[in-house]
């Protein structure tokens, strides 16, 4: 898989992608995460990419044009399977995306700031919408860096047991069960019997059970979907 991040501050994203899991994918060859800085492609004397917003109003507003050079730049090298833009208003990013996108072959994501994109990039360049949470970031980034962890780690052979992505919260409709580690008992607290009884149908069972617990208690509205 290939992601391209396009971003006007491409700092902000070096760090999530050049440690632990999401470097490993790389150096494996796994998926290529390239960062465009989208000043290279801007065209005025001062290489800005954003400008007051027509009709007044505080805040500024990434101008279409770098956006669209960038795009169609990388349109030309190889086809897309969609041109995602980070937006506060778009559809609520969820485990189920992150499974459909991580059979993707290759992603544009476009990173917002100040207000926002002119309208038109949304209009007539991008394929889709993605928010990570009803709140509002000053930045597309760590958005675009949630969205990718949780993609890139689904793509077979980036965690080492395969079968631990599919264990995780949300993959069955339910939250994981609860976790434990050695010692077996800290300052009186002990982990559960059944973990240690070595009974694997037993363990099963209560992982089970607890997951169900789990989602009742915490994520109800998964149960009822
Ligand atoms: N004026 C906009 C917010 C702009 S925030 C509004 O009120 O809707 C600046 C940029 O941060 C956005 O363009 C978007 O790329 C990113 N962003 C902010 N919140 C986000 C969220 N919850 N999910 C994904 N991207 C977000």
């Amino acid at each position: 898989m290939r992601i391209d991040i396009i971003t006007c501050l491409p700092r902000l994203l070096e760090s999530p992608f050049s440690d632990s899991i999401l470097k490993r994918a790389q150096q494996k060859g796994i998926v290529s995460v390239q960062l465009h800085d989208l000043r290279d492609y801007a065209t005025s004397k001062h290489r800005s990419t954003d400008d007051y917003a027509f009709g007044g109003g505080a805040g500024m507003v990434m101008m279409i044009e770098p956006i669209d050079n960038c795009i169609t730049q990388l349109k030309s090298e190889r086809a897309y399977d969609e041109v995602i833009y980070m937006s506060p208003d778009g559809e609520l990013f969820t485990q189920p995306i992150a499974n459909e996108l991580s059979l993707k072959e290759n992603l544009i994501m476009l990173c917002g700031h100040y207000k926002g994109v002119d309208e038109r990039v949304r209009e007539h360049l991008i394929t889709r919408e993605l928010s990570i949470g009803d709140y509002v970031l000053s930045g597309g980034e760590l958005a675009a860096a949630v969205i990718s962890d949780a993609i890139i780690r689904l793509i077979p052979g980036v965690l080492s047991d395969e079968t631990s992505a599919l264990t995780d919260s949300f993959q069955d409709g339910l939250v994981a069960p609860p976790v434990y580690t050695r010692p077996a008992e800290y300052k009186g607290w002990k982990v559960p019997d059944v973990l240690l009884s070595g009974h694997e149908a037993k363990i099963a069972q209560w992982k089970q059970e607890k997951s169900l617990e789990r989602t009742q208690n915490r994520r109800p509205g998964l149960l009822r979907d």
